[in-house]
């Protein structure tokens, strides 16, 4: 197995795990070139996850891509890679637990919203300009005005937020 960042073959199993009622193997592994981990699955019978776009196209789950969006969003924030890479983690094996082949942008924007609201606010609420940017603009005042509860916490995030680039969106 390859590691996707330097191309080496030699890595360590970190992590074994047994899911989907045994009909998948999970493992975690790190380069021991360049120390990258990364997850792969094994199954009988490969079925790639496809991510449905709000369009109706399709293109592979791509993690990179989603972790890239994490990263922007976490900039300077208290969430290490680490925490980013679970939270891709869980999206995956939440479908492969479900036997799902397919899983839309809605759903994975949903499930990153859950984790990062739970890691950390300013973060989730950045991701949140982000990913609803295009589409519904109400809903991030909606989050704002939700957030806004707790004031403090409101005027922390203010600051933070001033200024922003906000990024593209997933
Ligand atoms: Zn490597």
């Amino acid at each position: 197995m390859r590691c996707p960042e330097c191309g080496c073959s030699d890595n360590k199993v970190l992590d074994t795990r047994s899911i989907d009622d045994d009909r998948v193997v999970r493992r975690r592994r790190e380069c021991v070139n360049c120390q990258r981990r990364f997850t792969t699955y094994e199954t009988v019978e490969s079925t790639p996850l496809m991510v449905c776009k709000r369009d109706n196209t399709r293109e592979p789950f791509d993690r990179k891509k989603i972790l890239n969006g994490l990263i922007k969003a976490c900039q300077k924030r208290p969430v290490s890679i680490r925490q980013m890479e679970s939270l891709i983690d869980s999206i995956e094996s939440e479908c492969y637990n479900n036997s799902k082949t397919e899983v839309t942008t809605a759903e994975i924007g949903e499930c990153l919203m859950r984790g990062l609201r739970k890691l950390d606010p300013v973060a989730y609420i950045r991701f949140v300009s982000v990913y609803r940017k295009f589409d519904d603009v109400d809903s991030f005042f909606e989050e704002i005005m939700r957030l806004k509860n707790s004031q403090d916490q409101y005027e922390a995030q203010k600051e933070n937020l001033s200024g922003e680039d906000s990024g593209e969106p997933l």
